[in-house]
Order: C-alpha cells, then sequence, then structure tokens
C-alpha cells in the first residue's frame, strides 16, 4: 500500500502549535515510510475562512521544512464535485434534501435548551420529496441501531452506535459542503492512506466513515492523538502565551527546535530529547505516540531552541537573525562581521530576539548611554583613556583580537592601571552600558572606525558634561 497523509488546515487562523505538530506527525509518517504527504486547505467556512490565514499557515509549513507533494488542494475550488456526489445520494436515496431553515432550527435548538432535553433533528424530510425553488440542506439518512467500529492505531478499536447519530448535514443551502462530507470525499479522491490528528475530531470519525460507506469509498486508517495542555491542565490556548508558529519565529525561535520540541509532544523515542530531522524521519513511527495529553512546557521549549542557538552552524544562526534585525530597521551587516556577532552572542542568549537585542551596539553607532553607567564611567580622568586607547588602536595594522590585547597592554602599561579600569569605561563608550561581549572581540567587531568614532563621541560627552 503506498502512504499518503494529509494535512488538512482550515484556514481560520494563524498555525496553531498543536496543528503544526498534526502537520509534522503527518509529514514524518510519510516521509519515514516513503510516502506522500498533501496540503490541504479546508476553506469551506465561508464565514470564518480568510486567504490571508491560508497564506500564513503555508508560510509556517514552508518555514518548517514540510514540504508537500503537488499542488495545494482547495475545497471552495471543488463545490462541483461535492455537488454532484450529494445529489448521487439523493437519487440512491442514502440523502434527502431537507428545507428546515436555519432559523428554524435555531429557534428549535433553543427550545430544547429551554426543556433541558438534548436536540435532535426529527427527520420528518426524510420522507418527503423535492419542494422546487426553495433552499435545502442535504443529509445523509443515518440508520439507527447499527455498530460503527473506528480502528484507531493509537487508541484502539472504538464502537459507536448510529443511533447516537442524527441524518446530519452533508451539503448547506449555500452549497457549500460540511467538513465532513468534505473531508470523507477528498481522502477518498486523494488516496489517503493515513488520517493522522488531533483526538477532537474522533467525534467525525463515525460521520465520515458512514460517508464513505454511502458512496462506496475507501477509508482511510485513522490516528487521533491526544490534546497538548497548557501547564495548567487546561487546553492550550491564547491563555498560555505564544501559540502560533509565526509568534515563536517572531520571538526568535529556530525552526529546528520547534519541529524537534512539537514532535516530542505526544512522541517518544525513548528518553532522547534532542533529534535531527533526518534522525526523525528514521525513528519516527506511530508506535511512539502515547495516549495521554502532553503539556507545553514554555521554559523547556525556550532551553531547546537555546541548545539549538549553540549548537547549529554560524551561517545557519546568521541566516535565521537576517529577518529579524531588518524587521527592527537595523541594517544587515556584512556576513563576516555577523557571523562573529552571532558566535559571540550566541552562547549568552536563548533566541535569535535575545542575540539581535543584546547586540544592537553592534549594528548602529547611534546608540543611547545607560544612564548609571554613564554617570560613573564617562567622567573626566577617563576621557584621558579614551585617547591613549584610541591613539594605541589606530597603530595597529592588524585588527586582530591578539593586537588589540597588545593595545590594551600598552595602556595600562602608560598609564600604571589594571585592566579593568580601562576596559569598564571602555565599554560603556563602545557599547552604551557595562554589560557587552569580551572588550578585545567587540573592538575586533566593531572594526577600527566605528571604535575610533565611539571613543571620540564619548570624549566629547565628557567635555559637554563637563562644560
Ligand atoms: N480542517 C480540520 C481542522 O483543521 C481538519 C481535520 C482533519 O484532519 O480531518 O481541524
Amino acid at each position: 500500500m503506498k502512504i499518503v497523509t494529509r494535512f488538512a488546515p482550515s484556514p481560520t487562523g494563524a498555525l496553531h502549535v498543536g496543528a503544526a505538530r498534526t502537520a509534522i506527525f503527518n509529514w514524518l509518517f510519510s516521509a519515514s515510510l516513503g510516502g506522500d504527504f498533501l496540503l490541504r486547505i479546508e476553506d469551506t467556512d465561508r464565514a470564518r475562512s480568510e486567504e490571508r490565514f491560508e497564506r500564513q499557515i503555508i508560510e509556517s509549513l514552508e518555514w518548517l521544512g514540510l514540504k508537500w507533494q503537488g499542488e495545494v488542494v482547495r475545497q471552495s475550488e471543488r463545490l462541483d464535485a461535492y455537488g454532484q456526489l450529494a445529489e448521487r445520494l439523493i437519487d440512491e436515496q442514502k440523502a434527502y434534501r431537507c428545507y428546515v431553515t436555519a432559523e428554524e432550527l435555531g429557534r428549535r435548538r433553543e427550545e430544547a435548551k429551554r426543556r433541558g432535553e438534548v436536540f435532535r433533528y426529527r427527520r420528518e424530510w426524510s420522507q418527503l420529496g423535492a419542494a422546487p425553488g426553495k433552499p435545502y440542506a442535504v443529509r445523509l439518512s443515518v440508520s439507527p441501531g447499527e455498530k460503527i467500529h473506528v480502528e484507531d492505531l493509537v487508541r484502539g478499536g472504538i464502537v459507536f452506535d448510529s443511533s447516537e447519530i442524527e441524518d446530519f448535514v452533508i451539503l448547506k443551502a449555500d452549497g457549500f459542503p460540511t467538513y465532513n462530507f468534505a473531508a470523507a470525499v477528498d481522502d477518498a479522491r486523494m488516496e489517503i492512506s493515513h488520517v493522522i490528528r488531533g483526538d477532537d475530531h474522533i467525534i467525525n470519525a463515525p460521520r465520515q466513515i458512514l460517508i464513505a460507506e454511502a458512496l462506496g469509498f475507501g477509508k482511510p486508517k485513522l490516528a487521533h492523538v491526544s490534546m497538548i495542555l497548557g501547564a495548567d491542565g487546561k487546553k492550550l490556548s491564547k491563555r498560555h502565551g505564544a501559540e502560533s508558529v509565526t509568534e515563536y519565529r517572531l520571538r526568535g525561535y529556530l525552526p529546528e527546535a520547534v519541529l524537534n520540541y512539537l514532535v516530542r509532544l505526544g512522541w517518544s523515542f525513548g528518553d532522547q530529547e534532542i533529534f535531527t530531522t533526518e534522525e526523525l524521519v528514521e525513528k519516527f513511527s506511530l508506535k511512539g505516540i502515547g495516549k495521554s495529553a502532553s503539556v507545553f512546557d514554555s521554559q523547556k521549549f525556550l532551553w531547546l531552541n537555546g541548545r539549538y542557538l549553540r549548537d547549529l552552524p554560524e551561517e545557519r544562526i546568521s541566516e535565521g537573525a537576517i529577518p529579524l534585525i531588518a524587521q527592527r530597521g537595523l541594517p544587515e551587516p556584512p556576513p563576516e562581521r555577523l557571523r562573529k556577532i552571532v558566535s559571540q552572542m550566541r552562547e549568552r542568549s536563548e533566541t535569535l530576539n535575545g542575540i539581535v537585542d543584546q547586540s544592537l551596539y553592534f549594528f548602529t553607532d547611534d546608540f543611547e548611554y545607560d544612564e548609571k553607567a554613564a554617570q560613573k564611567f564617562l567622567v573626566e580622568q577617563n576621557g584621558e583613556i579614551f585617547e591613549l586607547l584610541a591613539e594605541e588602536l589606530s597603530r595597529i595594522e592588524d585588527f586582530s583580537h591578539d593586537n588589540i590585547h597588545g593595545g590594551f597592554e600598552r595602556v595600562m602599561e602608560r598609564t600604571g592601571l589594571g585592566l579593568g579600569k580601562i576596559a569598564q569605561p571602555a565599554r560603556v563608550a563602545l557599547t552604551g552600558s557595562t554589560k557587552s561581549a569580551g572588550i578585545f572581540d567587540v573592538v575586533e567587531i566593531l572594526g577600527r572606525d566605528a571604535v575610533a568614532l565611539r571613543l571620540a563621541r564619548a570624549i566629547d560627552f565628557i567635555r559637554s558634561r563637563n562644560a
């Protein structure tokens, strides 16, 4: 059997981390068995679907490196096919037209609620013919008293009683299919072999099975994965902080870390925590998916991101930082300079944004002095030190780490001061604060011109203060 999986997001919001995990599982499952992974946009809820969300979801999937085969399938472009199949079911008396309006149904629902009863459609149209010219929905006839077996690859066999399922709508009055109809039709048409999705869809499984059986279509194998919970045990949502892949990207998370963190929510391979993508493809199987809910731990996620930030090649980190630098309106540094910044700062940060935040002084000469630092270090006697330092550094031909060190040593000799007494004021002059990368590294990365400019600026600052 050819393995074909699909990710079928509804474009009603950004790509939620839970949905991203579903996409990752489907992608990995097919990749691990040499199958295909398809993308289907389920945009049949006209009121809630938006194109910008579709774009955002696609961008997030691309960012995560989840490649799908073939064209994106859009359900809104296939209305004729659903309509024809619904007609066929009507002809075969497996479905019927129902003329009860949405308002009337709403009224009945309210009424049932008032009486404390479960609302059930009364099936009155199942025996009546067409009422020409009036809008109608199409409902599937569900014969009561039958057992529907769902063989779930994660949870085992689940049996549903068809008496619990009303004659549900498959085609709405506006000609759009319902989710269950479109999903069952497309899973068959796209020859999906396995559906992996959140267990909030278990209740849809018997409905989709009934539809496939009525149409005489094949049925995919199902695997329902447990929810992701927040630390408080409630379903993961906005209250728990960032919830979309886009937000994590903007916060400076790396796609490798996001992929690794999400795959481990609900799937395990022994107690291994860190996986390369190749390892995941090699090791992933449905057997590793647990039955219990997993808990989203933002601290651990951040920690994992920090690990990736330190372990991935410097070029990869630089590449990830560039859009975040641009986002702040800062000029993109030359590649070699950026690589040096990354190499210095990645030990001190957990995210790409952390790197950029702590490196602002590398990107612009136009930074503010931290007030306390200026008060303490940009004082008269240090003005002289800055002059000596500028002089010694300007003499260096090859502006290397060691030569810069030598320059500082000569200032130490000429002033009789220890390194700290020179390095700390210099740090404030060059970076605006008392915390930065190592002073020789800062000087090397900034380069001769920026260092000269910043020392001169600090000297001016001291003079104007004294004046
Ligand atoms: N559009 C559905 C969702 O986003 C897909 C469910 C499924 O995978 O069948 O939840």
